[in-house]
């Protein structure tokens, strides 16, 4: 059967990743509600405001449900994403899903007009890639860590990590899919088929 990827579907960049998606002949599902979690194989929690998407994941009772699904399937959380599965959260700090050892400073990129586009290099892709910063976090390695899976980084930007991988879950502080850049969702979407 082939494989659903899920995208948290309540608030921020959601139609881009389904294009993408879709472009890749790759099935998506907007994910708000604890069935619709139950039908996916992978999930993306997009970038948007996290603190709003966390009141919604409170509403629906769904940090549990999530943290469970990420023990066993891939997860990628992506700006506001990234702030929501990071250990802890800072400037300021609030909640969040503990789903990967790093630390997110939030909107440490500056602000909305602060945003700026640049080419990255990720260690396992071929070419660099368009990168979109949007009020993004700054991301570092935390200490203790409570998922014994190695963190790794994949890329940095002005010595400054910017993507994070823990086991299967990543996070990665920049936007990809304003560009139709679709190579990081072929990777993510092989993630889901191991
Ligand atoms: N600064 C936003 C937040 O804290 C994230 C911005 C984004 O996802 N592009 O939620």
């Amino acid at each position: 059967m082939s494989q659903t990827i899920g995208i948290l579907g309540y608030q921020g960049c959601i139609e881009p990743h389904e294009a993408i998606l879709a472009s890749l002949g790759v099935r998506s599902l907007r994910v708000r509600t604890p069935e619709e979690l139950a039908r996916v194989d992978a999930l993306i929690l997009p970038g948007g405001e996290s603190t709003t998407m966390l009141r919604f994941l409170k509403l629906h009772a769904m940090a549990p449900l999530i943290r469970e699904f990420a023990k066993t399937k891939p997860l990628w959380g992506i700006c506001a994403g990234a702030i929501i599965a990071a250990s802890e959260v800072c400037n300021p700090s609030q909640d969040s899903l503990k789903l990967i050892d790093i630390v997110a400073h939030r909107n440490f990129y500056g602000s909305q007009l602060d945003s700026f586009s640049t080419q990255i290099e990720i260690d396992f892709l071929e070419r660099p890639i368009e990168a979109q910063f949007i009020r993004a976090p700054l991301l570092s390695a935390m200490q203790p860590r409570v998922n014994s899976e190695p963190l790794r980084v994949h890329a940095s930007l002005s010595g400054q990590p910017i993507f994070f991988s823990q086991g299967h879950v990543w996070a990665c502080s920049f936007h990809v899919e304003l560009g139709d850049e679709p190579a990081l969702h072929r990777h993510f979407i092989e993630l889901s088929r191991r």
